[in-house]
């Protein structure tokens, strides 16, 4: 593995690469972005740029020499990995990364710290690690991983450097499927690479889930049987079953965004390109010839505030039947 082996995050690794080019490496970073675009993997080939002992010209580390060996398999004294125990990265962790930062590096010219989901810290850790941010020893270097910037402290955020991290196009992630898995149809590699949306991490753990495809192609079914301005009770306690029963609503909500959002697609552009449920394409382009687009823009806008709602423990039956009503049009007739 090396820099030329993470796809889609060109952008980044030039900034990085210079870094270590032009020897002037941040103390701190924060590497934001979805989950499953290569951050951590990028965090760990930024580590080995900074101490390989045969780095080549273009800035990639060898792969090979002693110290690229250690950082891949994890087994280097210098390289820490710091991350949430039950959801939260408490105070008492910061306080040993503050202890151990004190030491030097045994090996190597750097030593690391990863905080992955770093948003998942607590107040009292975040105040805790603003110290060391602010006079962190010149052989440290401290990368943070978070999927949103907003949960860290400003005052965190303004003395990292910020590396974004973008969404992998579909095309990018089913070209990597394809040469990465033998005998990988392609027409399944087309449907996993935009389900994944933009995650390459999703994209893999994609390939082995019967379970999420089978719940897929239930909901699928479900909600091929609503219309506008057609309530039915029995399609929405079912509904309401699948999303509830499961223990993976946030999937499932993705599931219905990305139908409606398809739907809409084909509404309004009358484009099948960026289709993500590519396999339904002929039920979806039927739909969308029934659906107005006044009805699929406010159960869109719906569907992306229930996440939030849920979050907040709100009764669940509630938001689900009013989302229900949105998907047959009554809130949009009654206005
Ligand atoms: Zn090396």
């Amino acid at each position: 593995m090396s820099f030329k082996d993470i796809v889609g995050q060109e952008k980044a690794i030039k900034i990085l690469k210079k870094s270590v080019q032009e020897n002037r490496i941040s103390s701190s970073y924060i590497f934001v972005g979805n989950k499953g675009v290569g951050k951590k993997i990028t965090a760990l080939e930024f580590y080995k740029a900074m101490n390989c002992l045969n780095i080549n010209k273009n800035n990639e580390a060898c792969d090979n020499c002693e110290v690229c060996s250690k950082i891949n398999r994890q087994c280097c004294p210098d390289l820490k990995i710091i991350k949430p125990i039950k959801d939260l990265i408490k105070i008492e962790q910061i306080r040993e990364l503050r202890k151990d930062i004190e030491i030097k590096p045994f090996e190597n010219k750097k030593e690391i710290y990863i905080i992955d989901q770093a948003d998942q810290m607590t107040l009292e850790a975040s105040n805790c690690l603003l110290k060391t941010i602010e006079e962190p020893p010149d052989y440290v270097v401290i990368i943070l991983i978070c999927l949103k910037l907003d949960p860290l402290l400003l005052t965190i955020i303004s003395r990292c450097q910020i590396i974004n991290f973008r969404l992998i196009s579909s095309l990018q992630i089913k070209k990597l499927l394809l040469n990465k898995i033998n005998n990988l149809k392609e027409e399944r590699a087309e449907l996993i690479s935009k389900l994944a949306q933009g995650s390459i991490g999703k994209s893999f753990s994609l390939l082995s889930d019967k379970e999420y495809f089978n719940q897929r192609e239930k909901l699928l079914e479900h909600l091929a049987t609503i219309f506008p301005g057609k309530y039915d009770p029995h399609i929405f306690i079912n509904i309401e079953k699948m999303i509830t029963e499961i223990d993976r609503m946030e999937e499932t909500l993705e599931i219905i965004i990305s139908w409606y959002r398809d739907i809409l697609m084909i509404k309004k552009l009358g484009t099948q390109k960026n289709i993500i449920n590519s396999d339904k394409l002929e039920v979806i382009s039927e739909i969308s010839r029934n659906y107005p687009l006044k009805i699929l823009m406010d159960i869109l806008d719906y569907s992306e505030q229930i996440q939030e709602y849920l979050k907040k423990n709100v009764n669940k039956h509630l938001v689900l039947e009013r989302l229900y009503l949105k998907m047959v049009g009554l809130e949009y007739c009654l206005k």
